[in-house]
């Protein structure tokens, strides 16, 4: 048994067998070739393999996400049958005498550089979908070697690292954890671990050993630790600690249909954050009495083209229906800093978090923003919807916000859509929405405090970087002297405040929260029925403010 620790990011117990994720493109290498046929055999083979692979992915977009979004897949389709494409790989494996893999990365490279350079934007728009055909058949010439990237039932998928976009692709329904060797406790793929309620591991101190693959593993996302080929010992270690959690969850349980209220009888909200529809199935068997944060962002991350409106009125709709009379707040796109997708064409920055990201995206690229919001608009007539912007630091910025939402609005009223009642909101995440939050307040219906970034800001550290985990704190007095001040500006001006970064779902704090007269505490699903618990145990007039500011 051989034993690896990092960081917990997510409690629970899972047992499985190791699946090593290997990004495929940095693994290529040029090999010199000796028996030229059977490469392009291999090629073709791959290829084949792709095409199937598209016909399916084609046909179960259509049936659960409606034709538009398989005509992605169609154009794939035809684009993998492109005779000028096939003789380019062709070509360089037999002059060149090389592997099927890096003829298919070069050519790819290629004509993604071609197509990305023309005038005509179709064309330009097909440079990614290139890239994603050349992915896919190295991907499956990666396979036909070593059957790698093939999930078990049970999969804990050992990476060097995972970013937003990889995690959001995985395959839920066979992925039990996630054991990275970088990577913080405050990444977007650490929260998504949390949203998902997969125990998790970052910052492991193990190695990509393919002897690994196919290991049964136990991971224990409360210490951080892996047991890799695990003695019968631990195996009932850990089978005792599992009971030990089903029964805690089962005792939580109890609180379902319960009201979130203090001891002394002061009410909350107690919200889920969300980053998928599909994550709405366990908000409801949690009992969250709503959406607090639903990360538009991911609908972008999971995509190889911009979403159309369709498609997130479609999304939105679905969410609304489901969530019933109960709030959803969508933030608008959260894109940037280390959540990317190819097509965006991001720039890549020294300083990515303080970058081209969220609203800024959003107002110097309008149409996004006018895509995003009119769905959401759309949406709102079917439910209970609330929009909330990322990242603002000044008035200048709600403003210019306000006037696009209003002509949204009108060009839709305009076009005789019908429109529910939407709250606008604001994310408090920066020190300088902060210290203006008494004149944000006049500008919006509500506020939410997002402590992730705010942390990152207010302390300089940056959230994404694991050596700096030990300095991330956000009990740190100016962080929760802050959250106060958000709290009494935003009950001065009447509007509510509410939390949906991480913090809010950490029990030490909820009692200083309350004390504060927090109005809303958004947190992943699967930690709704500890808060609440926790809410349930406050006497707010007990709890001493000194001690922590
Ligand atoms: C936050 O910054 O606290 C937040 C909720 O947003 P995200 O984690 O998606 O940046
Ligand atoms: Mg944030």
């Amino acid at each position: 048994m051989l034993v690896c620790h990092g960081k917990g990011v997510c409690d629970g117990i899972a047992i499985g067998k190791i699946k090593i994720l290997k990004k495929s493109e940095s693994n290529i290498k040029k090999i010199h070739i000796s028996d030229i046929e059977k490469e392009v055999t291999r090629f073709h083979n791959a290829r084949d393999n792709a095409k199937k692979q598209l016909r399916q992915l084609c046909a179960k977009a259509e049936s659960e996400l409606g034709e538009e979004s398989a005509a992605i897949f169609e154009i794939h389709s035809m684009m993998i049958e492109d005779s000028d494409y096939i003789e380019s790989i062709e070509n360089i494996i037999k002059a060149q005498e090389i592997n099927a893999e890096y003829a298919v990365l070069k050519t790819g490279e290629n004509f993604f550089e071609m197509f990305s350079s023309m005038d005509d934007d179709y064309m330009k728009s097909r440079s990614i979908d290139v890239k994603d055909i050349s992915d896919r058949i190295i991907k499956n010439l990666l396979n036909t070697d070593n059957d790698e990237n093939k999930l078990y039932d049970k999969t804990i998928i050992l990476a060097e690292d995972l970013v937003p976009s990889e995690t959001v692709r995985i395959d839920k329904d066979k992925v039990l954890s996630f054991v990275t060797i970088n990577g913080s406790s405050n990444s977007h793929t650490a929260i998504l671990a949390r949203t998902l309620s997969i125990p998790s591991i970052v910052s492991c101190n193990i190695n990509m050993d393919s002897k690994f693959d196919g290991k049964t593993a136990i991971v224990d996302g409360f210490t951080g630790e892996i047991y890799i080929d695990p003695d019968s010992v631990t195996v009932e270690k850990m089978k005792t600690k599992m009971k030990e959690t089903d029964l805690q969850r089962e005792q939580l349980n109890t609180l379902k249909g319960k009201e979130n209220i203090t001891v002394d009888g002061k009410k909350v909200k107690l919200y889920a954050n969300i980053g998928n529809i599909r994550d709405i199935a366990s908000v409801l068997t949690n009992d969250g009495n709503g959406i607090g944060l639903f990360r538009s962002e991911f609908i972008y991350l999971e995509r190889n083209k911009f979403p159309t409106e369709e498609e997130q009125f479609c999304i939105y709709k679905k969410a609304a229906e489901t969530m019933g009379r109960n709030k959803i707040i969508i933030r608008t796109l959260d894109i940037g800093s280390d959540k990317k997708v190819d097509y965006f064409n991001l720039k890549k920055e020294e300083n990515s978090a303080m970058g081209y990201r969220a609203i800024r995206i959003c107002l110097k690229e309008p149409e996004i923003f006018r895509t995003q919001l009119r769905a959401i608009y759309r949406a709102s007539i079917y439910g209970n919807i609330s929009v909330m912007y990322p990242m603002i630091t000044s008035i200048e910025e709600v403003k210019k916000i306000k006037d696009i939402a209003k002509e949204v609005r009108n060009e839709l009223e305009n076009e005789g859509v019908k429109i529910g009642n939407v709250e606008q909101g604001i994310m408090i995440e920066t020190p300088a929405a902060v210290l203006i939050s008494d004149e944000l307040a006049k500008e919006v219906d509500f506020f939410s405090i997002g402590t992730n970034d705010l942390t990152q800001y207010t302390l300089a550290i940056d959230r994404q970087n694991e050596k700096l985990d030990d300095f991330y704190n956000p009990y740190h007095k100016s962080v929760l002297k802050m959250i106060k001040m958000v709290i009494d500006n935003a009950h001065k001006n009447n509007i509510w405040a509410g939390i949906c970064g991480e913090l809010g779902a950490d029990i030490n704090i909820t009692e200083l929260l309350l004390a504060f007269g927090i109005d809303e505490i958004s947190v992943s699903s699967s930690a709704i029925l500890k808060v609440r618990k926790k809410i349930r145990e406050t006497d707010t007039r007990k709890v001493n403010i000194r001690k922590w500011l």
